[in-house]
């Protein structure tokens, strides 16, 4: 299995940088997981848009779905995509029409954003749209796919991804503060990506995101493999994040930086 880093920025971008997005590969497999602003430029940059066969969303924040938006015109209205041949394309009977996975509630949200620009139906049209189920196992293609409700200010779910029932784990977090959920479904991971979002817990107002400390810390907890550290700004000292993070976690640790691959 194979994890590209489209886009690691928190809620508003590094210089140059995209928002949360991760591409999963596995085979012919390809599974994007957050598509938050400026990672569908990123994912065009990796692989053709029309091969992707589904795309997973964490939670209802911008940074995780906001290139929802250009996904879906492209998947809508690329010339590539119509029925009839156009600007040097042949025409398509099948156009591309990848499975959207979102979580419980979401399509109500997408459809008043739709509806806010005159479409309520867009990501209904562009890609096959379904809400799923946090005690679900979903299989797309080669992957499964698990998810684990975690606290954050919305719900929001951390997702894993493994080949079959019995391959190397992938769990990522998503956004959360510090909390046991994720250390139980992340036991024992391959790879566990975790936000390091703050410099300092938040002063004031329920918690929403981890350290670089406590994301270390988390990861000792659960026993996973290695530990990239994501969700942080080009703001805060890397050197000073990976410094954090060991204190409490004896394995690897990496900052996620845009276009990097991990394989697990
Ligand atoms: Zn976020
Ligand atoms: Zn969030």
């Amino acid at each position: 299995m194979r994890i590209t880093v489209l886009g690691k920025s928190p809620s508003w971008q590094d210089a140059g940088g995209a928002c949360s997005g991760y591409l999963v590969e596995e085979g012919e497999t390809r599974v994007l997981v957050d598509c938050g602003s400026g990672v569908f430029a990123q994912l065009r940059s990796v692989c053709d848009y029309v091969d992707v066969d589904a795309v997973l969303v964490s939670h209802m924040h911008g940074d995780h779905f906001l290139d929802l938006v250009p996904f879906a015109c492209a998947l809508l209205y690329a010339p590539r995509q119509q029925p009839v041949p156009v600007a040097g394309w042949p025409g398509t009977d099948t156009p591309s029409r990848p499975q959207l996975l979102v979580p419980p509630g979401a399509i109500a949200a997408l459809r008043t954003i739709g509806a806010a620009g005159g479409q309520p139906r867009l990501f209904d049209r562009a890609f096959r749209l379904r809400e799923y189920a946090v005690d679900e196992t979903v299989v797309l293609g080669a992957l499964h796919v698990r998810f684990a409700p975690v606290p954050h200010y919305i719900a929001t779910n951390a997702i894993e991804l493994r080949p079959g029932e019995d391959g190397a784990r992938f769990t990522y977090g998503a956004d959360h503060r510090p909390n046991e959920e994720i250390v139980a479904f992340a036991a024992c991971t391959g790879l566990l990506m975790l936000e390091a979002t703050l410099p300092r817990p938040e002063r004031e107002g329920p918690r929403g995101h981890l350290t670089p400390s406590e994301a270390g810390e988390h990861a000792a907890a659960s026993g996973a493999a290695r530990l990239v550290l994501t969700h942080i700004s080009d703001e805060l000292d890397q050197e000073w994040a990976l410094a954090e993070a060991a204190r409490a976690y004896s394995g690897p640790i990496e900052i996620a930086r845009q276009g990097a691959v991990y394989t697990v």
